[in-house]
This record gives C-alpha cells, sequence and structure tokens, in this order.
C-alpha cells in the first residue's frame, strides 16, 4: 500500500514528543508527500496548543518548507467539541493560520458554558444515560460540520457514544472525511472505538475516509499498519480513501460554498415562477 502523505501528527506544541522538524524529517523517511502538524486545540485542559504560540508554529512550518523542499507540509489544528451545540475551539481569526482542520471529541476539555459540563463531558465521561448521550453526542457533530470547514473527523466513536452514520451522511454532505486513525485501533484485538459492523454501515454512505498515524512520536508518524489491516477485514474499498495513492482534496469550504450557490439559485429559481 501506499498512503499519499499523513494528516494528523502531533508535536511538542501540545502532545507530541517530537518537534515539527523531527515530525517532518520522519514523513520524508517515510516517503510520504504530504504531513499535517495538528497539535490539539486550545480548550484540552493538558495539551492544548497555547494561543501564544499559534504565530510561531506558522513560522516554524514556514522555516521547514524552505528546508525540506520535496514534501508538502500543512499547518492544521485537532479541535475540540466544546458544546453541545456543535461549538468547537477556534474562531475565525484562528482560521486564517490554518491549511487544514481535524476536529475530535476529546475528554478533559473547558466547555463552553457550565452546562455542557454537566450535559456533555460529565455523562460522556461516565458514560452515563448512553442512549440519550449518543443522540445528543451525534447532534452536536453534525451541527459542527455545518458551522466550520471542518476537513476531517478524528477518530470517530472514541470517548463518547455517537452514530457514526449519521455523522458519516453528514460528512459526505458538508465535504468532510472521516479518519481511520491508527492510534484510536488496539493493538491486541485490532478494533477501533467504532465496531467493524458500524464501519460496514458507514461505508454504505457516500462519505470519503482518509487514513492518518495520529503520531504523538516522530518514530510512529506514517505508520499506517493497524489501519491497513482494519481496511482489509472490514473491505474499505481503497479507491475511498482520501490518501491512497492521491492527494487528497480537503473541500469542506468549497463544499459549503457550493451549497450556497445551488440554495440561491434555487431560491431564485422560485421567485422566477
Ligand atoms: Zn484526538
Ligand atoms: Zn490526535
Amino acid at each position: 500500500m501506499a498512503f499519499f502523505g499523513d494528516y494528523h501528527t502531533h508535536t511538542i506544541y501540545s502532545h507530541g514528543k517530537g518537534t515539527v522538524e523531527e515530525n517532518v524529517i520522519a514523513a520524508v523517511k517515510r516517503g510520504l508527500k504530504e504531513i499535517a502538524i495538528t497539535d490539539h486545540g486550545f480548550h484540552h485542559m493538558t495539551y492544548n496548543v497555547r494561543k501564544m504560540d499559534w504565530p510561531f508554529i506558522r513560522k516554524d512550518v514556514e522555516r521547514m518548507r524552505e528546508k525540506y523542499p520535496m514534501i508538502k507540509i500543512l499547518l492544521g489544528l485537532e479541535s475540540n467539541f466544546v458544546s453541545l451545540k456543535g461549538t468547537v475551539d477556534i474562531t475565525a481569526a484562528d482560521m486564517k493560520y490554518l491549511d487544514i482542520l481535524v476536529c475530535g471529541y476529546h475528554k478533559f476539555v473547558k466547555p463552553e458554558r457550565l452546562t455542557d459540563q454537566f450535559g456533555f463531558f460529565l455523562p460522556n465521561l461516565l458514560g452515563m444515560a448512553e442512549k440519550r448521550m449518543l443522540v445528543k453526542n451525534t447532534d452536536a457533530y453534525i451541527k459542527a460540520l455545518e458551522k466550520y470547514d471542518i476537513d476531517v473527523i478524528s477518530h470517530i466513536c472514541h470517548a463518547a457514544p455517537v452514530d457514526p452514520v449519521e455523522v458519516a451522511k453528514a460528512a459526505a454532505y458538508f465535504g468532510t472525511l472521516i479518519e481511520v486513525n491508527n492510534k484510536n485501533i488496539k493493538a491486541k484485538t485490532g478494533l477501533s472505538s467504532c465496531t467493524d459492523k458500524q464501519w460496514e454501515k458507514v461505508m454504505e454512505t457516500d462519505v470519503e475516509f482518509i487514513v492518518d498515524s495520529d503520531a504523538h512520536r516522530p518514530e510512529r508518524v506514517g505508520h499506517f499498519e493497524k489501519a491497513e489491516t482494519l481496511i482489509e477485514r472490514v473491505g474499505l474499498p481503497l479507491e475511498r480513501v482520501a490518501n491512497w495513492n492521491r492527494t487528497p482534496v480537503f473541500r469542506s469550504h468549497k463544499a459549503k460554498e457550493e451549497l450556497l450557490r445551488a440554495a440561491k439559485r434555487s431560491a431564485a429559481d422560485g421567485e422566477s415562477k
């Protein structure tokens, strides 16, 4: 198998062990053509990127682009859900630094409001009211996909119950990729947070996938072995994996523009009738 790039890696700017340069060198050694640096979003209580570091990370990436022209380096962020309303810990001002936006549910995140601590994070953490939370979490995912130009949903089903099929339908509509996250797959069982049955159902939607390492150490960059085994087992066609032998197209922004144009056209058609 030949994966074109790794679009979810961490560095010392958040929870990773290596520098941006070390991740880039590791990616070049693995033969990747692209790498994204996607540290944890601002609201994570322990592993967050600090706002004050943001311009420096951008500069760091720019420097590495000049030093390693053989690989394309993208700056991203793995943003966190902060509310049941689908709010994510990123602003329009932050977005200007970004080439790619990854978004995932994480525990131990500062909520938007106190009510989200008690109505969102705590019940998910404690596994309370699982059926009710599944509906609420799924709704939060779909609202986030609608509100933000999210390119990749990372490790779906991890740490909070969701309906991955409904999320995948919305992701397909808004031009977002669903990640097969190598780190999220248990070494012993080969199972991810989604069950194989759920992956099979997700495959019945029109969504596209992306395979990432979620490396927290440079030596894990570009390692997709567990994801490859899962892909084979559930029969995910490689032509639906956006970074398999091709440059993935991150089109969430474009997809929203197209939807807006289509809505305007149908409104204009309605008026002229
Ligand atoms: Zn994550
Ligand atoms: Zn991550």
